[in-house]
């Protein structure tokens, strides 16, 4: 069986422990593969191999960082296929989906920020003739790069990029639960030149390899995508220890469809919203809400489309939704749909677990869900299921609709579908939400700021966000006349 290794000071080795943690095929509910179970002890190492690499990868100028990043993007675009199946193996997804979403997210990642590089410039502000401030802004450091499993090598180079292009040195974590992309990649950095100990990848649990990242005295910031709880737990950590804090988390995002809206269009994309990566998207909408004055016709003919829609084995080119991503995480979806339906919900379509042929007999399948009746206060409105599962609500107005959709504890993203322009501004500068897209969803410029409010997070990545994120501003004061 293939044992995956960490990637510490540019070499792949074992952790210092010698234990190893099964790794799953979701899709078949297997082990493939064994991951690192790495301590405290590696952690250190990676700090240790990071450290010693700073000076050099902080003072390389950026034209040199940025080719070495972007040979690391034309290296992955090389291996596109070989990622792309990898990633489905590892995580259940649909292989075409990681075909075309998440391993050509990944390539961009690397060649936006080796082209970010040679772009990002500091301000100056001038105080008439009198002086000349101007802002230096330095890599922090070592800093600590934490991902979640559903998006896998997406959400990790979306980090590590813009960290080394900064000139940073990074200890990174990967998900125990999907590290194989991760793993793989280890191997695209010591082909592309990546100089020893510039990125180090510790794989093992995350109360373990994590929480030694976030207490790790010397590694100077974290930027942490995962779950709301982790990320308290990061916050409340880290705070006494003034480290510099990004936290990606949790959504429980509105989609919200007014009766003026492009119908057809309309149909086709909420399908996407939901139950993208069988709804393990921070970003999917899972609280559907529908203006009255076309609910039953919108709703027949949604529930139409997800009925038809074929869940099954990632490799086949016609599954739109494969497996979840892991045993316990089918059982905690499958108890939210229970739940669902204790607290008086409707089932429209779905509601239970798949069973699919050998070999896939083992895996973890769940239908497209869709509940109808539940108040937008009840539980399965307000937690987060990050499985395929939706609600869809009525609403009348703007205003009731504004109320159900801002009442719960995140504000991650939101999408609204309207013809109507006044409406449509009115209702994005309404949303308690970080991102808000209108007649669209998962329409990215990686340009733009990216992250939540309240809840689901503090912070912002993407663009200059995150070369700021990265680095610390120094200002400089030069007076000049009287
Ligand atoms: P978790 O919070 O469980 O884990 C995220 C990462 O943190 C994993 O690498 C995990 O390791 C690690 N981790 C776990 N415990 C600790 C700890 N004590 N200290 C440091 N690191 C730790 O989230 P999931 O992986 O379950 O991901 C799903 C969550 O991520 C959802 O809530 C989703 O909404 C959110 N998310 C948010 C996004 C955003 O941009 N806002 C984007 C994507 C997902 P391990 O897996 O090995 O335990």
């Amino acid at each position: 069986m293939e044992k995956l290794a960490n990637y510490i000071d540019g070499k792949l080795v074992p952790p210092t422990s010698g234990e190893y943690i099964d790794n799953y095929n979701p899709s078949k509910g297997e082990v493939f593969s064994l991951i690192p179970k790495s301590d405290s002890s590696d952690v250190d190492a990676a700090y240790a191999a990071a450290a010693e690499a700073f000076p050099g990868w902080s003072n390389s100028s950026n034209d040199e960082r940025s080719r070495i990043l972007f040979r690391i993007s034309a290296l992955l675009e090389e291996h596109l296929e070989e990622f792309a199946e990898a990633e489905s193996l590892d995580n259940g997804k649909p292989l075409w989906l990681a075909r075309q979403v998440d391993i050509p997210r990944a390539i961009s990642n690397f060649r936006f920020f080796s082209q970010a590089a040679t772009q990002f410039a500091s301000e100056s502000h001038a105080m008439q003739d009198k002086a000349i401030n101007y802002t230096l802004r330095d890599p922090i450091g070592v800093v600590g790069c934490i991902s979640p499993w559903n998006l896998p090598l997406y959400l990790f180079t979306w980090k590590i990029a813009p960290a080394l292009a900064t000139g940073n040195c990074v200890v990174a974590k990967p998900s125990e639960v999907t590290p194989y992309t991760a793993y793989k990649l280890s191997e695209i950095c010591q082909k592309a030149g990546l100089p020893a100990g510039v990125l180090n990848i510790v794989h093992g649990l995350g109360p373990e390899v994590g929480a030694a990242i976030v207490v790790h005295p010397k590694i100077k910031a974290v930027s942490f995508t995962g779950g709301t709880q982790t990320g308290e737990w990061i916050a409340r950590t880290a705070a006494p220890m003034f480290k510099k804090l990004s936290l990606e988390l949790g959504g429980k995002n509105p989609t919200i469809v007014f009766g003026d809206c492009d119908m057809k269009k309309t149909l086709k994309e909420v399908f996407r919203t939901a139950f993208a990566n069988q709804g393990q998207i921070c970003l999917c909408g899972s609280r559907l809400f529908v203006q009255k004055s076309i609910y039953t016709e919108f709703k027949n003919a949604f529930i139409e489309i997800v009925k038809n829609q074929k869940v099954g084995p990632p490799r086949d080119s016609d599954s739109k939704l494969g497996a979840v991503v892991s045993k316990g995480h089918m059982v905690k979806v499958l108890s939210y749909i229970d739940l669902a339906k204790e607290e008086g919900g409707t089932i429209l379509c779905g509601g239970e677990q798949l069973h699919m042929s050998a070999p896939y007999d083992k895996g973890y399948y769940i239908a497209p869900t869709v509940v109808e009746g539940l108040s937008h206060t009840c539980r399965t409105n307000q937690e987060e299921i990050f499985g395929p599962v939706i609600t869809i609500t009525p609403f009348e107005t703007e205003e009731e609709v504004l109320e159900m959709a801002n009442s719960t504890e995140y504000g991650l993203a939101a999408s609204v579908w309207t013809e109507n322009l006044s409406r449509a501004h009115r209702m994005a500068k309404k949303l308690e939400s970080g991102i808000v897209w209108i007649n669209c969803w998962l329409l990215r410029d990686l340009r733009t700021p990216f992250g939540g409010v309240k809840s689901s997070g503090v912070g912002r990545e993407g663009g200059f966000e995150a070369m700021k994120f990265f680095t610390e501003p120094k200002n400089v004061c030069i007076q000049y006349g009287d």
